[in-house]
């Protein structure tokens, strides 16, 4: 996952504008954050394991001068939840420094590491991040073509944010995994024209800073920002309609950012809605699992008639249990998260989550339902099963670990404890989500990827897969 965000404003307090770009994509990565500001050229980066609200604070902003900064906040896919993998990353090579933040997964990651220590260049982290910018820092091509040149040579997801030479850059794998935007931050009354550039991870950014929405960094694109002002380097040809992960709509993107134009809660909106006409239950409520699962919850609501009920109260001071980074962590997360409501109690319930991944949550919320009085718990999940894992930037699981890799429906229903379970089917899936099925990345569901694959990717041995 991670969140990725930077601006250039040389009237503003760019380090404040990422804080609060970056306190608005926590939701992407909740284990460390940082932000990068350059001061004519000169680079300074702070960063720290923890949430945003946890790693900053005034005084430590005051200290980060400039006219750009970039911000990451961190959710580990490749190398593990530690200091030296905080981003950004700050990478001092033979051509220029570059400080670098990453939302995404390499899936040669191993190989261009092999090549860079062929080269000569020392890599102090072990996450795929720092590849990247090796590769820019350590070219002594001009900078538009140094990026260009990496980018030819990165394969898997990448959205990336990178300081470097009084300039900001941003740029997006060719098949558009991981979502990127770019928003302009204009004077109180001015009409169009000139203003600041930020870009993004997600829409929900840019409105918080007041920036509106420009456009997507296009696929296989870079931009680089500087004071002439924005220039597009199409580095790499747009790989057929995209690959934009699917995960996003129903999971991981924020309810109000819009993907491609759609909005993420209308789309989980329908989802609930399509989920009710092909599974409808004969229940007295709905309830969500909070907070992912509650636009769907809605919109079934709404299809099957029956009241909605909050029914489970979330504690939102945990952090979402999905990317905590240990399973026993897991375990202890779901106790602490959730609390059922009274009115439960003899009651036929729907409880509609997103997804169901090694199933412990939903067993687990199953039974307090049930103990809290419960008469039936018939869950609905709104998307199809996932049966296979990512190798683009979410932590699913381990293959091993995923319920739906080796049971059958019936078989997770009886594991979970449920009186019935249903998923919504691939095609309502990608309806709800407005979007071509060729425009989508569906691998973790499907288990046909759309590039290469590692066979082994806890040891990120690169080695091709027919796929
Ligand atoms: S494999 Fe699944 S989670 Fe990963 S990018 Fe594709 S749809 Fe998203």
């Amino acid at each position: 996952m991670c969140g990725v965000f930077g601006v250039h404003a040389a009237e503003r307090d760019v380090a404040r504008l990422t804080y609060f770009g970056l306190f608005s994509l926590q939701h992407r990565g909740q284990e460390s954050a940082g932000i990068a500001v350059s001061e004519h050229g000169r680079l300074t980066a702070l960063r720290d394991l923890g949430l945003v609200t946890q790693v900053f604070d005034e005084q430590k902003l005051h200290g980060l001068r400039g006219e750009i900064a970039i911000g990451h906040t961190r959710y580990s896919t490749t190398g593990s939840s530690q200091w030296s993998n905080a981003q950004p990353l700050v990478q001092h090579g033979s051509a220029r420094t570059v400080a670098l933040g990453h939302n995404g997964n390499l899936v040669n990651e191993s190989v261009l590491r092999e090549r860079l220590h062929a080269e000569g260049v020392t890599l102090r982290s072990t996450s795929d991040s720092e590849v990247i910018a090796a590769l820019i820092a350590n070219d002594a091509a001009p900078l538009d073509e140094a990026v260009a040149t990496a980018m030819r040579r990165l394969e898997g997801a990448y959205s990336v944010v990178a300081l470097s030479e009084g300039t900001l850059i941003a740029f997006r794998d060719p098949l558009g995994f991981r979502p990127l935007v770019l928003g302009r931050i204009h004077e109180a009354g001015s009409v169009g024209g000139q203003g600041d550039w930020v870009v993004a991870s997600e829409t929900c950014a840019l409105d918080l800073v007041g920036a509106k929405f420009v456009r997507e960094v296009e696929r296989g694109e870079a931009v680089l920002i500087d004071d002439n002002g924005l220039r597009s380097v199409p580095a790499v040809e747009p790989d057929g309609g995209g690959a934009l992960c699917i995960f996003e709509f129903f999971y991981l993107a924020r309810p109000d950012t819009k993907l491609s134009g759609i909005e993420v809660h209308g789309a989980r909106v329908r989802m609930g809605e399509r989920l009710a006409l092909e599974a409808p239950a004969d229940v007295d409520l709905v309830l969500p699992i909070p907070d992912s699962g509650t636009p769907a919850a809605i919109g079934f609501s709404r299809a099957l008639g029956v009241p909605f009920s909050e029914g489970l109260i979330k504690n939102r001071y945990i952090a979402r249990t999905f990317i905590q980074p240990d399973q026993e962590l897991r375990r202890q997360g779901v106790r602490l998260k959730f609390n059922p409501l009274a009115e439960v109690a003899g009651k036929r319930l729907a409880v509609v989550d997103d997804s169901i991944v090694r199933g412990n949550t939903t067993q687990q919320i199953v039974a307090m339902l049930f103990d809290a009085g419960a008469a039936e718990v018939h869950v609905r999940i709104s998307s199809p099963p996932v049966i296979g894992q990512c190798f683009y930037g979410i932590d699913l699981a381990d293959p091993a670990e995923m319920i739906a890799s080796d049971k059958t429906v019936e078989e997770i229903r009886a594991y979970i404890g449920a009186t019935s379970l249903a998923y919504l089917s691939h095609d309502g899936l990608v309806a709800a989500t407005k979007r071509p099925a060729s425009e989508l990345c569906r691998a973790c569901l499907t288990g046909e990827y759309p590039t290469p694959v590692p066979i082994e990717h806890a040891k990120l041995r690169f080695e091709e897969v027919p796929t």
